[in-house]
């Protein structure tokens, strides 16, 4: 199975916070199992190159993950969740080399060569902060929407603002926030002592008009659970931080299903003329943006948009405007697909939504790894088909 094959009935999240040390780790790693309890099929890619924590927390020993026959690394698995770690990447001096722009590529390459199987959804661990490669990851990866965690007190909320808006800069839907070590409940009276400000996250997704997911109590089971390698769903289920994280794990996949607007999921084979594009993709508030139609002629893509315009973009203009790390360089932008190389009879083959915001496609020169967001489609310059 390839990448591209499961990305359309994939939901991939990430998880992201504008500080480290706020839980960002923690709370992947229980979502994570709380939605395999939930019977999901879950992977999660530890994508946080400063302190890769994810396999610590969940039991898994380190050392270089298997290789199938075909030269896939096949995901570690450990509580029902597979996970594949910038930590099995690397040996531990190593990090420091990749960070810098091969981090996407290495990122990319790692889920794209990953024997996931199928999954419902994979949660994505990005590194903590709000720069360029927070930026470069959230536009790399096929994003269905992102989640911001962060700790009750100011600056932590100061920077999740910032986090929050970045995502929406690259049009990446947000599902939430989550505010975590809200408040210790006392084990032996379950009293609940606010040690930071109470209620910041929701005040941050009121302002901002996102959704909040909930709260996790300050517990210190968390901390023995995720050093003794067993998270805390499993391990103290019935706490109410383990309740939290059910709860927010539920909410999570809630607010995918019931927001409105959020496209159906379609993969649309151009070959077998298989799958059909589904109608009334939305992705932003401008009608400019918001894709209604979608159909494929010998001449190329139509690509209809709700403010009623119409545009024809040939395949292999798209082709030659992909922005895949493979043919531009991340940080310059620069072109690194040589034209010449594109055979001039080259052709879509397939296509599918990548979140709401975006369309995947594949070539018949073999490259699928370009992804296209509603923004960048709609201001190429194609035809006009009124104009005609
Ligand atoms: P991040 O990924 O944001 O850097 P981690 O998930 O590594 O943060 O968590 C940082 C520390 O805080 C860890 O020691 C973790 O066990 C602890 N922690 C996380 N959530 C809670 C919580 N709800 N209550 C108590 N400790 C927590």
């Amino acid at each position: 199975m390839t990448y591209a094959e499961t990305a359309a009935g994939l939901r991939m999240i990430a998880i992201s916070s504008g500080k480290g040390g706020v839980g960002k780790s923690t709370v992947t790693a229980n979502i994570a199992v709380a939605l395999a309890d939930a019977g999901f099929s879950v992977g999660v890619v530890d994508a946080d190159i400063y302190g890769p924590s994810i396999p610590g927390m969940l039991g898994i020993a380190s050392g270089k993950p298997a290789m199938s026959p075909d030269q896939k690394v096949i995901p570690a698995k450990a509580h029902g969740v597979k996970v594949i770690s910038m930590a099995m990447l690397s040996d531990d001096d190593a990090p420091a080399i990749l960070r810098g722009p091969m981090v996407t590529k290495y990122l990319q390459m790692f889920v794209r060569q990953v024997e996931w199987g199928t999954l419902d959804v994979l949660l994505l661990d990005l590194p903590p902060g709000t720069g360029d490669i927070q930026l470069t990851l959230a536009q790399a990866f096929p994003l269905s929407g992102a989640v911001v965690v962060s700790t009750p007190q100011d600056v932590s909320l100061k920077i999740a603002r910032r986090g929050l808006r970045m995502m929406e800069q690259v049009s990446v839907p947000i599902l939430g926030v989550i505010e975590n070590m809200s408040g210790f409940t006392c084990p032996s009276c379950g009293t609940v002592t606010n040690i930071f400000h109470q209620g910041g996250g929701e005040a941050i997704a009121r302002d901002l008009d996102v959704p909040f997911l909930g709260k996790v109590p300050l517990d210190p089971n968390v901390v023995d659970c995720s050093d003794e390698g067993q998270p805390l769903v499993r391990a103290a289920s019935g706490s109410p931080a383990a309740e939290s994280y059910r709860r927010i794990a539920s909410a999570l996949v809630q607010t995918e299903d019931d927001t409105a607007g959020i496209a159906t999921p379609f993969a649309w084979s151009l070959v077998e003329d298989s799958g059909q594009p589904a109608p009334g993709l939305v992705a932003t508030d401008s009608p400019a943006e918001r894709l209604v139609a979608l159909d494929h002629d010998a001449a190329g893509l139509i690509l209809g948009w709700a403010d009623g315009t119409e545009q024809r973009l040939a395949d292999r203009d798209l082709r030659l405007a992909c922005q895949c790390a493979q043919c531009r360089d991340e940080m310059t932008s620069a072109r690194l697909l040589d034209p010449e190389s594109v055979p001039l009879d080259l052709q879509l083959t397939r296509i599918w939504s990548v979140g709401n915001y975006a369309l995947g496609m594949a070539f018949s020169d073999g490259h699928a790894t370009g992804i296209y967001t509603f923004k960048a489609l709609s201001t190429m310059t194609g035809t006009e088909l009124e104009d005609v």
